[in-house]
């Protein structure tokens, strides 16, 4: 439970949130806040992370492993529209906090471009090339407020389990450097499995290379699921819920948070089942596909 409302209730009336925000072809959704685009890096060949600042910051608070709603500005939709022969209508994409919010009024969010899939004639995916191929420093984007269920529930003394997918991590970029500024790292085994396909695709890695080296009781286990010959890779291999099942002695009363495409939370959360850690000490917003 968190304000009062059981879990249930909380998870629905979120999942309908989104929903609704989702289904905006004929309804407009409410933007409250705009933020300013100060910065942006290339992470890897088609991630990035774009630095942002709120125009006015009064009342907008949100606690990491959260996201926002962005809007994506109406021209592009139209131009988008025009080129692909689409239809989209208002297009907005929910975007995880990926740095902590003692940085407010500046934060992050680390976005993928989304690729069409694999034998399939359709258009990249529209929020994301906007940000890949046309935003810049200087342009506005109007947000929503923070919302989102994957949360750190409390300061047990047991340990953390954080398990993501590709852009996935994204959010735990943002929890990770707000246990670290809590010192939670000093109370609990904090373990961060983090599967992509190659090397290239590992975004922060040195970041999270370095917390593993310089806190003992952080445990940064990066898994590639197709390494590349060129990655002379002596890590973990396959699917990230292997290195977990080999890592993670159950039973124990760890938390895990969890964070990727439906099929990798399929897999993982049937390891966590076998090492005992119980549905209700598992933790990711249950909407759609990443
Ligand atoms: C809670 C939450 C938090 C998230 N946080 C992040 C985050 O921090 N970072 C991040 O990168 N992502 C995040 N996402 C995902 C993000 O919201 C978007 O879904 C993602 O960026 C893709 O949006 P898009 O508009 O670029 O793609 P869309 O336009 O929605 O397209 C998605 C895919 O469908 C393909 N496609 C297009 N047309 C067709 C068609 N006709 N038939 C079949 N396929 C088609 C596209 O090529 C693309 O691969 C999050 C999602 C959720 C639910």
């Amino acid at each position: 439970m968190r304000n009062g409302m059981p879990r249930t209730v909380k998870r629905m009336a979120g999942v309908l949130a989104v929903m609704a925000l989702a289904l905006v072809g004929t309804l407009r959704a409410q933007f409250d806040y705009r933020a300013k685009v100060v910065k942006i890096e290339d992470l890897t060949h088609d991630v990035r992370r774009v630095g942002l600042e709120l125009e006015k910051s009064e009342g907008f608070s949100f606690t990491p492993g959260q996201y926002v709603f962005v809007n994506i500005p109406e021209y592009y939709v139209k131009q988008w529209n025009r080129k692909y022969g689409t239809d989209h209508a208002q297009v907005l994409r929910p975007y995880s906090f990926a740095s902590s919010s003692s940085k407010l009024p500046r934060f992050d969010v680390i976005i993928k471009w989304a690729r069409p899939p694999r034998n399939k004639d359709v258009p990249p995916g529209i929020a994301s090339s906007f940000v890949h191929q046309h935003l810049r420093v200087g342009d506005v984007l109007e947000i929503t407020e923070p919302t989102g269920d994957l949360y750190l529930r409390a300061d047990t003394g047991e340990p953390i389990i954080i398990v993501a997918g590709g852009s996935g991590a994204a959010p735990f970029v943002s929890l990770l450097e707000y246990f670290f500024e809590r010192e939670f790292d000093k109370n609990n085994e904090i373990y961060f499995f983090f599967g992509v396909r190659a090397k290239r695709d590992l975004f922060l890695h040195d970041r999270f290379l370095a917390w593993d080296k310089s806190k003992p009781r952080f445990h940064y286990i990066p898994a590639l699921s197709h390494p590349r010959p060129e990655d002379n890779w002596e890590g973990e291999t396959g699917y990230v819920q292997i290195p977990l099942d080999k890592r993670i002695k159950g039973p124990t009363g760890a938390h895990a948070y969890l964070a990727g495409p439906p099929i990798m939370i399929k897999f993982v959360e049937e390891v966590l089942r076998s090492k005992g850690i119980t549905k209700d000490r598992t933790h990711y917003d249950e909407i759609e596909a990443r």
